[in-house]
């Protein structure tokens, strides 16, 4: 670990790729094919990590573990005092680590260095968060039944969760539901993305120095088209909690329907910034324009579409480039680039297609649009696109990188309809100096999560998730722990039972 510490305080690329085994039943696991995956750096284009491809055996033999954990109650048992401090020490662990783990999680998915140290720190605080629910989470009683019923209802631990984690945000999406389930004495699977798995099997090292029992966290890697799927149908599995893609959502609840699973799914979004003609246009240009290029727009809340009322739009889009203008893309590992690179090839050739076709679809390109293969590195301007017709990709589907795109309204009533009319409903920000208009409008914008006058900002206090088809459930704050509890209801008879036949 010295030796890694050292690498990460100098930023320096790896000598040889830091290759990391699974971590099950509290110790590290080589697994049934032995077969190590190379991931290069997005930003560099060198081998950086490498990590086991599994089999569904090893995925069998995590479950087991995590079962036995939670059946013998060496979690689900003990007190949520006793549940808090381990959480707790975990946080302080993730926060002793920040340079190392920020540093691996910039090697393998390309986000700016300062950004991974951000969500490191943001995601201990989501520990220590959910340690304090560990002690807050409760029942309910009825004592209006009558006079000899008595009522409870107990939340009890949901059971073994398995956990499936995207490419985006590796560290910080984990800690925005794994402390939770553990919160609540949940033990789980975690499957994370095959590109970015390091800083998971990290953490599940740092968690047993931290001292959580054998088998409560365990890590099986590799690709999710075998052990992510072969963990949603898994019969000894009782929830998976699944963060990715609109359509591998909608497989894992087809695959978790075998043993009636509790799911939770948090997708894919499309997600609209609506300036009203009254909004400080300095602020939201400024806002605008992080809220697309924060993570390479890689980011399921990522401000995608701008619906902007048309007195205002000229102006807008002037800031917003202005702003773009000065926003430096490159090397992830140098603190002074704003935009890192996007994860992988595929992704690359993805958003590229979606620039052309706005091109092919006759949209305005108002700025951007270059991007850079160079070997293995990808690289994307922000990309700005006027006149884009509502029902054309650019204006209904995810991209998931740095494009945003313009569409201008007339009335509130189009604002709306705007707003609502993409598949998607996962978060929404709008832009207004009027109380009346901004209530107006957040209580008619179908999305889990609405910005007023700000984007991409909160704490885990605030519960996170979708309507529509950007997914079921939520996470954090409180419902993010009874989202990993069922409930119980007890009823308790006081005296004698009337009789049936007397
Ligand atoms: P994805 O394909 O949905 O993958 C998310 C996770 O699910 C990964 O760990 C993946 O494993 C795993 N997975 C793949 N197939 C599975 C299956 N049949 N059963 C269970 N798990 C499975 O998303 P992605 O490839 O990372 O990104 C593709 C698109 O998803 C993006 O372009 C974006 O639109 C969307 N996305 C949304 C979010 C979000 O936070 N809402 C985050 C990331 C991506 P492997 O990839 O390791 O094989
Ligand atoms: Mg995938």
């Amino acid at each position: 670990m010295g030796n890694l510490y050292e690498l990460a305080t100098t930023l320096r690329l790896p000598q040889q790729p830091v290759r990391s085994p699974m971590f099950i039943d509290g110790a590290h696991y080589t697994g049934s094919t032995g077969e190590y995956v190379v991931r290069k750096s997005p930003g560099h284009g060198v081998a950086v990590t490498e990590t086991l491809r599994a089999s569904a055996q090893d995925l069998d033999a995590a479950v087991a573990a995590a079962r036995r954990a939670f059946d013998d109650g060496r979690w689900s048992r003990i007190s949520g005092e006793q549940r808090a401090a381990v959480l707790l020490k975990a946080a302080q662990r993730i926060r002793d680590d920040v340079e190392t783990l920020a540093w691996l999680e910039t090697l393998e998915s390309g986000k700016p260095i300062n950004q991974s140290r951000g969500e490191i720190m943001g995601a201990a605080g989501t520990w220590e968060y959910a340690a304090g629910l560990a002690r807050v989470v409760h029942g309910d009683t009825h004592d209006t039944l009558g006079d000899d019923l008595f009522g409870l209802v107990v939340r009890q631990p949901v059971g073994v969760v398995g956990i499936v984690t995207p490419w985006n945000f590796p560290f910080f999406i984990l800690s925005e539901r794994l402390p939770f389930a553990l919160a609540a004495g949940c033990t789980a699977v975690v499957k994370p993305a095959e590109l970015t798995s390091s800083t998971t099997l990290r953490l599940a090292a740092l968690l047993s120095e931290a001292g959580l029992p054998d088998g409560v966290v365990n890590v099986v890697t590799g690709l999710g088209s075998v052990v992510g799927q072969a963990l949603a149908e898994h019969r000894d599995v009782d929830m998976v909690s699944f963060t990715g893609s609109t359509p591998v959502g909608r497989s894992v609840l087809t695959a978790a329907g075998g043993n009636m699973k509790k799911v939770g799914l948090e997708l894919g979004g499309k997600n609209p910034q609506i300036v009203f003609a009254d909004a400080d246009l300095d602020d939201a240009a400024d806002a605008i324009a992080f809220g697309i290029c924060f993570n390479a727009g890689q980011c399921c809340v990522s401000g995608s579409r701008l619906v902007v009322h048309r007195s205002v739009e000229e102006e807008l889009v002037a800031r917003i480039k202005a702003v773009f203008e000065k926003v430096r893309v490159g090397d992830p590992l140098d603190a002074a680039n704003h935009v890192g690179a996007i994860v992988e090839a595929r992704q690359f050739d993805k958003i590229c297609g979606y620039i052309e076709a706005g091109r092919r679809d006759g949209a305005q390109l108002v700025y951007g649009s270059t991007s850079t293969k160079e070997g293995e590195r990808f690289f994307i301007q922000p990309t700005l696109f006027r006149n884009v017709k509502p029902d054309s990709a650019l204006a209904q589907e995810e991209i998931f990188g740095p494009v945003l795109s313009v569409t201008p309204f007339d009335t509130t009533e189009q604002a709306i309809e705007l707003a609502n009319g993409a598949p998607y409903g996962l978060a929404a920000s709008i832009w207004t100096r009027d109380v009346q208009q901004a209530f107006g409008s957040f209580r008619r914008v179908q999305a889990g999560r609405i910005w007023v006058n700000c984007t991409i900002t909160g704490g885990p206090e605030m519960p996170i998730g979708g309507f529509k088809e950007s997914g079921i459930g939520r996470e954090t704050g409180r419902y993010g722990i009874e989202e990993y509890t069922e409930l119980k209801s007890v009823h308790v008879q006081l005296g004698k039972r009337a009789r049936w036949i007397a």
